[in-house]
């Protein structure tokens, strides 16, 4: 996509700095950086986000998460890794190329998530487990 700025880091039209690449992923440093050793993995062909993925392309990026999250382990010590990852504005996503974010972490680094918990009864999870198997494929 022309307009798009992680087509355009793929293509090599603006710089990045890359610690992996394969066939369907690019793994470079967030210019954001939130922890020391912050990383993107996102896949080279353009996909919006995760409901856009190919199997092939779904299952090379969390190859290419775990291996990249070895690395940074043993390069960083951090004493945790969050795996995060956005679909949509409402769920925080800024460039809708998809991407996994890998990163480092450390007690008390000011990075949160607030995960409202509700508790719902069981007929309730059965009830939503039946709606999203019924639409499997
Ligand atoms: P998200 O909010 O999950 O869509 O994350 C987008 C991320 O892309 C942010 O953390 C930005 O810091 C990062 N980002 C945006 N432009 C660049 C760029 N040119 N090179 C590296 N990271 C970028
Ligand atoms: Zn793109």
């Amino acid at each position: 996509m022309d307009s798009c700025v992680f087509c355009k880091i793929v293509a090599k039209q603006i710089p990045a700095t890359v610690v992996h690449e394969d066939e369907h992923t690019l793994a470079f440093m967030d210019i954001g950086h939130v922890n020391p050793g912050h990383v993107l993995v996102a896949v080279k062909k353009h996909a919006d986000n995760i409901f856009a993925l190919d199997d092939a392309q779904a299952a090379a990026v969390f190859r290419s998460a775990a291996r990249v999250s070895r690395a940074i382990r043993d390069a960083f010590a951090p004493q945790g890794l969050s795996v995060y990852q956005a679909n949509g504005k409402a769920a925080g996503q800024t460039v809708f190329h998809f991407h996994v974010h890998l990163v480092p972490r450390h007690e008390a680094d000011g990075m949160e998530l607030t995960w409202p918990v509700k508790n719902p009864p069981r007929e309730k999870l059965v009830d939503y487990a039946e709606k999203i198997k019924a639409k499997l494929v």
